[in-house]
């Protein structure tokens, strides 16, 4: 059933030493793990408990099979499974650098420059994993790590695909992080690849003002405000960004799913392909 490589526990333990914990998640822990074949080799181990899946195991195991196919440079690589009665582990990449929330807190906000650069990796990935027929259903900066400590590290995709695994479905998603999901999401209609997009441009907005779009703290007024769309530039801290800027940001936060950005668009957009002066005069 496509698990050849899920075994038990013992072969976790016999191949890695698990160490202290990177980060958790709803469901889920990571932790350092190193190569008891190769010492000093480091990865990232996530380890989900089973009772966390409620009889969902088999779509987990279908998403696993999925993305140990994607090989991006921008998408942290899954490289190995386990499990055992209680939990899945799955081997990844070791990323360095943080989140990239982390970052967005300690900078204030990016220049037009590095969060144009920032966006452009993370439309690469998320453009490839669109055409694996791969929807991530969770972006947010929690889920952007930077490779390395670096300042000029590229950033990298985490957390995949998982986040359709949580129970409830669309009311789990939408409350775990509100702020970034699509209206059609929340008005519960049939989704898919658009739903990446709104995202990304919900987090190109947070990188070049250091808040988001929609805020409420009452979620009732949020999901309002989602579902038209409404957003606004402020005055002053939308004063000094480009126009090309905003054109960008309202192309991907758009409520109208036709008429919104594929992630080639996005691409092909000025603000990121950087044709902005020069397009003017190429034909
Ligand atoms: P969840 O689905 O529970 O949100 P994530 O995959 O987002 O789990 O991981 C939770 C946290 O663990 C991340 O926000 C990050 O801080 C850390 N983490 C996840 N994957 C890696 C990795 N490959 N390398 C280093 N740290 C990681
Ligand atoms: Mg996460």
């Amino acid at each position: 059933n496509g698990s050849k490589d899920c075994a038990d526990k013992s072969l976790v333990d016999e191949k890695y030493h698990l160490k202290e914990q990177l980060g958790t998640g709803a469901f889920s822990e990571v932790r350092l793990a190193e190569s008891k074949e190769k010492p000093g080799q480091l990865f990232a181990v996530k380890i989900i408990d089973k009772k966390a899946l409620k009889g969902k195991e088999d779509s987990l195991e279908n998403e696993i099979m999925i993305l140990r196919k994607l090989t991006h440079p921008n998408i942290v690589q899954l490289l190995e499974t386990f499990e055992d009665k209680n939990k899945v582990y799955l081997i990844m990449e070791l990323v360095t650098g943080g989140e990239l929330f982390d970052r967005i807190v300690e900078k204030g906000s990016y220049t037009e420059k590095d969060a144009a650069h920032l966006i452009r990796q993370v439309l690469e990935a998320v453009d490839y994993m669109h055409e694996q027929g791969v929807v991530h259903r969770d972006l947010k900066p929690e889920n952007l790590l930077y490779y390395s400590p670096d300042k000029e590290s590229k950033i990298m995709i985490s957390d995949f695909g998982l986040s359709k695994m949580e129970d409830g479905g669309i009311m789990a998603t939408a409350c775990g992080t509100p702020g970034y999901v699509a209206p059609e999401v929340l008005a519960q209609k049939p989704y898919g690849k658009a739903i990446d997009v709104w995202s990304i441009g919900v987090i190109s907005y947070i990188l070049l003002c250091g808040y988001p779009p929609f805020y409420d703290e009452n979620d009732v007024n949020l999901f309002a405000q989602i579902l038209k769309g409404e957003f606004e530039f402020d005055s002053p801290y939308w004063d000094e960004i480009s126009g090309s800027a905003k054109d960008f940001i309202k192309n991907l936060i758009c409520v109208n799913v036709e008429k919104r950005f594929s992630c080639k668009q996005a691409l092909a957009h000025p603000w990121i392909s950087g044709n902005e002066a020069s397009s003017k005069n190429i034909h």
